[in-house]
């Protein structure tokens, strides 16, 4: 045999017309295992192989004079061994090779195996991306709570429980910084007011101090709609209030105080009707929280001395 034909890559044979091995290659003896040449093709067979062989291969040839990529079962010595076989036949004999798919069936397992392992994996993923989503989403949601509540404590820290207006903590800050912005040079100036209501202990004696608390509220919204803002109104005391007026013209400042004071007086009341006494005074060089403060509750003490319901200012 043809010393290149004798090592060639795959197992080559050559049949007789009764299908016994005359001829084969060195590498089909290798895969073989054996030096032997058997007698009968078949004998290299597993017996469902044998099954196979008389059943397709043997019809095949002598209809098609070839077989093509025929799927077999070599029996080893303690194990088999698939093979793929080509077979031809030429001038009465049959030329066949045989090529070993034991290596790519292993493979096949293998990258099965790889392939099951990956989409259990992906699986695996899948299952816990949607269960970080899920905690992501109860995080953003505690998150959106967290907030709310934070924004809910400020409130109730900035805010006065029963009239809803800023309270005396957000007046003291707010003061603070109103007379520390006007103390710059050309800085801004404000004047500061402070109401009180009329002969309020009254109201409650004869009302009750339920209806008392309805007054302030009803007063609360009075005030709010007629002092816009950025001036700003705060619950300082029971019955006393302050308004800071943002105002460069403080003649002007007066007369929101004095058109507040005239629509108490005037408007109508859903509870008990009421009037405020108020004090005014305007920031002047030199003013602490204090000084101004006296001031002004000074010119309220003046409006209380004078009868009531009118407006000082100092
Ligand atoms: P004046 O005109 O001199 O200010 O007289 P007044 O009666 O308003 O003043 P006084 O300081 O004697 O009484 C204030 C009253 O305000 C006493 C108190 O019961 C009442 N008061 C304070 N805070 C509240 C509150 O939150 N609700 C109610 N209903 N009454 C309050
Ligand atoms: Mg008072
Ligand atoms: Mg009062």
């Amino acid at each position: 045999m043809d010393e290149q034909l004798d090592r060639a890559p795959c197992g080559f044979f050559v049949l007789n017309k009764d299908f016994e091995i005359i001829e084969m290659n060195q590498t089909l003896k290798n895969i073989l295992q054996t030096d032997n040449t058997p007698i009968h093709f078949q004998e290299l067979l597993t017996l469902p192989s044998r099954v196979y062989f008389q059943t397709y291969f043997l019809p095949a040839i002598s209809v098609y004079k070839q077989v093509r990529e025929m799927y077999l079962n070599f029996k080893l010595d303690k194990q088999s061994l698939p093979v793929l076989v080509n077979v031809n036949e030429h001038n009465g004999l049959y030329e066949g090779i045989i090529v070993k798919i034991k290596t790519r069936d292993e493979y096949e397992t293998q990258m099965l195996a790889a392939k099951k392992n990956a989409e259990r994996i992906q699986q695996e993923t899948d299952l816990a991306n949607e269960k970080l989503m899920a905690l992501l989403k109860d995080v953003e949601c505690k998150q959106r709570e967290l907030e709310e509540l934070n924004s809910d404590l400020q409130t109730l820290a900035a805010r006065d429980e029963l009239t809803g207006l800023c309270n005396r903590r957000v007046f003291r800050k707010d003061f603070a910084h109103a007379i520390m912005h006007a103390e710059k040079e050309n800085g801004p100036a404000f004047s500061l007011a402070i109401l009180d209501i009329d002969h309020f202990k009254k109201v409650n004696d004869q009302y009750g101090h339920a209806v008392g608390d309805e007054v302030l509220i009803e007063l609360a919204q009075k005030m709010e709609s007629i002092i816009p803002k950025p001036h700003l109104i705060s619950r300082i005391g029971g019955e006393e209030f302050a308004i800071i007026f943002y105002e460069e013209n403080a003649d002007k400042a007066v007369g929101l105080a004095e058109e507040l004071r005239q629509f108490v007086a005037q408007s109508k009341w859903e509870s008990v009707a009421i009037t405020i006494s108020v004090g005014i005074t305007r920031f002047r060089k030199g003013d602490s929280a204090n000084s101004l403060f006296t001031r002004a509750d000074d010119a309220l003490y003046e409006s209380k001395g004078n009868g009531r319901n009118r407006i000082t200012s100092l």
